[in-house]
């Protein structure tokens, strides 16, 4: 199937910097230099921050907002004097900061100027490649002591990966990422998220993902099971339907809420925090005590 055509609107940002509510997460603000991700994952639950712009969700992945003048009003955001700038801002929440037009519009790459000029606590979150563009910045940030990266690879199988990211770059990309960023001193985490039931959350499944990311480099895993949130329920159940017809009776017994049934999910999450465990790869302090220094 032609894919559709990806259209770009550029916008002045009010704001950059929102908050963000959730105890769980090592950081409490965010920053989007986009809205909208062509990455298009099949359980993307951000499509609805689309309905926020007046825009259908269904055009989350081909109508991308471009926020041209985000670094500057970061720059006047982070020079605020109520602001402390070990509060850790996460780029981002809502979108990947690296959408493949980052190459030519460095938008996100002038975000980073801007917390190196400022010292203030990061957490970079991608999938892609492109972020080691950004390495020398990145290298420098970090020598302030306040950058954390996170790449997100929720499985070794590069098939399925087509199937349920169909356009972010490549799993071999992505621990490459992890590999180059560990080489640069800087600390880096995996998120394995989601785990799909039956599909990528076996005991061979995490073995082999989490023994290659301890090879790659990663200073901690963290994992979760797929969860169908939002739009996220419309379009995976149809994408198992298609793909994997025979676990479609699976998944809707797993799936009469939101969550993965609580007994599926612990198994996962225990199985998989006993190989992070095996692995070495559960340096978690690296993040939290980051969090401790820099947390609002
Ligand atoms: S990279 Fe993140 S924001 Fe982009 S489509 Fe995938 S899950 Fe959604």
């Amino acid at each position: 199937m032609r894919r559709k055509e990806v259209i770009y609107e550029h916008t002045e940002a009010k704001s950059t910097l929102h908050r963000v509510n959730a105890w769980f997460l090592p950081f409490r603000w965010g920053i989007n230099p986009y809205r909208g991700c062509e990455h298009d994952c099949v359980y993307c639950n951000a499509r609805y921050t689309h309905e926020y712009l007046g825009l259908p969700t269904g055009d989350f992945a081909h109508k991308i907002l471009v926020k041209d003048n985000a670094a500057a009003v970061l720059d006047r955001e982070l020079s605020n004097k109520r602001w402390d700038r070990k509060w850790t801002v996460n780029m981002s929440t809502v979108t990947d900061p690296y959408q493949p037009v980052e190459r030519e519009l460095e938008i996100a790459r002038d975000i980073l100027e801007v917390f190196l000029k400022r010292r203030n606590a990061l957490m970079v979150s991608t999938k892609s490649d492109l972020v080691l563009r950004d390495l020398d910045l990145l290298a420098e940030i970090a020598r302030g002591g306040f950058l954390n990266v996170v790449v997100t690879i929720p499985s070794m199988d590069e098939e399925l990966r087509e199937k349920m990211e169909p356009r972010a770059p490549s799993i071999q990309k992505r621990i490459a990422v992890v590999r180059k960023i560990h080489d640069a001193g800087i600390t880096v985490g995996v998120a394995s998220v989601p785990l799909f039931p039956y599909i990528s959350d076996s005991e061979n499944d995490l073995e082999r993902l989490i023994k290659t990311l301890a090879g790659s480099g990663a200073d901690y895993v963290v994992v979760d099971v797929l969860n169908l949130r939002g739009e996220a329920r419309s379009r995976v159940l149809p994408f198992i339907e298609g793909q994997y017809p025979e676990l479609l009776p699976k998944y809707e017994g797993l799936y009469k809420a939101d969550y993965c049934e609580k007994g599926h999910a612990a198994q996962v999450r225990e199985r998989a925090n006993r190989l992070i465990k095996e692995y070495h790869v559960d340096n978690y302090d690296r993040m939290f005590s980051y969090r401790k220094k820099t947390s609002a």
